[in-house]
């Protein structure tokens, strides 16, 4: 079982198990192997999740062959049906799901509710699934031949997510995998595990049929033998990059479709025309929001000329106002960090930052809550590519400014680094907004917006190394990513026999 915290710091509840949900039923566990979830407000372990071995992944993968026939052949009237059903499920259970996240990821219920909400715009999207689905037709392509292009399903996709957004993430995947007809095996993270059984109740709550939708809870062995199995088509993964670049690569090699998202290091461009104040207001909200733990988390303020002084000043000012806490206590605006060893290694750069030439502004790596895993916001000035705390993935609480002279070197900073998740930048010049918007290599770019997530009408994805493959998730993606096209050209000399029917014609 692996050790996330220290004895000394762990007091142990009477802890529940987290299993599998495989066929629309909930099974323990017969692995053997089991991991400790946390609530890192106390450091106090909860509950035990199931680790689930190749025979359990197995099985979960058997269920969903088994439903995929009925699934594939099911009208887009049902399926549309049913996504709605799912729809008004979620809304309803709004509250539990955020409690689930709190409790276990540790964020703020106000952020936990906005994690919610953005996973259920999925949903809501892949509701159109009669228009997503139409596909394209051509009439008398020659004489009396017709062709078209329909979009069918794979078969069985499987989803493995990140620990920082427990829901969102898999309604990424989940609601258009559904929506297209295929039957989906997620495996959420071992960290925070409980919300993907809430979701797949749910699933099956609005009516779907078993097997549809499963889940396997689990760690890389459960991931190896997801990637190995012969009847998973298609793998969607979101979470670190060298896991997306091992993910990609074995299952591109076993003949899977992949899409593998990976790591972030997202740098806000700041102007000298900049609303320094809003500027301000926005370093800080991206910076510590859900304690540096999001992949669209700014961790970089690239000040271009004068604005430097001013602007970390006015972060810094707005630093002691960020109430730190618990994020069930209806006050805090910033959570704990996922495990006792992240918050160490969170802790460690800021405690190095001097040692690599970086000067600490704000130092928050001594701030304690009990025995929960916290650390504070920290503001590093003086960060230069080639320091740790500038080349390393941090996702905490720490917000590195790197000062350049001109908007030039901002923009070849920003292009330069190995990731392309997400970037901003704060101007009134709309020239200078214009420009960077073009040349930035980055997928998701911001003008005067600090997290530009899409939303689930348009599709979410970065470049370089922060995607593997070539295909963004959920959105007009995820439905390409989910379906394969197949080409029908036809020719009928006569036409078909007819009935008489004088009823309103309606669907099924
Ligand atoms: P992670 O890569 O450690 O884990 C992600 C998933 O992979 C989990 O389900 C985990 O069980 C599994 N896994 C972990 N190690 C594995 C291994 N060696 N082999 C096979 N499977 C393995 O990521 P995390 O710590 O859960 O999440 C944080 C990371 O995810 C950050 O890097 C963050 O930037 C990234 N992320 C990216 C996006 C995006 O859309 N690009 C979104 C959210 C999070």
């Amino acid at each position: 079982m692996p050790a996330q915290s220290s004895a000394a710091e762990t007091e142990t509840f009477d802890v529940k198990r987290i299993g599998h949900w495989i066929a629309g039923r909930s099974e323990p566990g017969a692995s053997g192997r089991i991991a400790p979830v946390y609530d890192p407000a106390i450091g106090a372990q909860t509950a035990e999740v199931a680790l689930a071995s190749p025979t359990e992944v197995d099985a979960a993968v058997k269920a969903a062959v088994g439903a995929s026939q009925e699934w594939r052949s099911s009208s887009l009237t049902r399926r549309a049906s049913l996504l709605f059903r799912l729809r008004e499920l979620l809304d309803a259970t709004r509250e539990e799901l955020a409690a689930a996240v709190t409790r276990e990821h540790g964020k703020v219920l106000e952020d936990a509710r906005g994690e919610v909400a953005r996973g259920i715009e999925n949903v809501e999207f892949a509701c159109g699934v009669p228009n997503l689905l139409k596909g394209s037709s051509n009439s008398e392509v020659s004489t009396g031949i017709d062709i078209r292009t329909v979009l069918e399903p794979l078969g069985v996709v499987a989803g493995i997510t990140p620990f920082n957004f427990p829901v969102m993430v898999p309604l990424w995947m989940m609601a258009n995998a559904l929506a297209c007809g295929n039957c989906f095996v997620l495996k959420p993270s071992e960290k925070d595990p409980s919300a993907s059984l809430i979701l797949a109740e749910l699933v099956q709550r609005a009516g779907f049929p078993d097997g549809v939708c499963n889940v396997v809870q689990g760690d890389r062995e459960a991931v190896e033998a997801l990637l190995a199995h012969p009847d998973v088509a298609a793998v969607s993964f979101v979470g670190s990059t060298p896991v997306a670049r091992h993910i990609y690569e074995t299952g591109t090699s076993n003949g899977k479709r992949v899409q593998a998202l990976g790591g972030a290091k997202n740098h806000m461009v700041v102007l000298p025309d900049a609303d320094l104040d809003a500027a301000a207001d926005a370093a800080v909200s991206a910076a510590y929001g859900s304690a540096g733990e999001r992949c669209m988390a700014i961790s970089v303020v690239v000040a271009v000329g004068p604005v430097a002084d001013p602007l970390i000043d006015a972060i810094a000012t707005r630093i002691p106002d960020v109430v730190v806490g618990a994020g069930d206590d209806g006050q805090s605006m910033m959570g704990p960090l996922i495990t006792a060893e992240h918050r160490d290694r969170v802790r460690s750069y800021v405690e190095h930052a001097t040692d690599e030439g970086a000067k600490v502004v704000v130092d928050g790596s001594g701030t304690r809550r009990g025995t929960g895993f916290f650390v504070g916001c920290s503001l590093l000035d003086d960060v230069k590519p080639g320091m740790r705390v500038y080349d390393d993935e941090i996702f905490g609480p720490v917000l590195s400014v790197v000062r350049v002279p001109t908007f030039d070197e901002a923009l070849a900073l920003v292009n330069a680094n190995p990731y392309g998740n997400g970037t901003a930048i704060f101007t009134r010049d709309g020239g200078s907004a214009r420009r960077f918007e073009r040349e930035v290599q980055v997928g998701m770019v911001g003008v005067n917006v600090p997290v530009p997530v899409p939303v689930a009408s348009h599709s979410f994805g970065g470049w370089k190394a922060s995607i593997f493959g070539d295909s963004s998730i959920y959105g007009p993606d995820g439905i390409r990513f989910y379906t394969r096209p197949k080409v029908v050209t036809s020719r009928w000399p006569d036409a078909g026999p007819s009935s008489v029917e004088l009823h309103f014609p309606t669907n099924r």
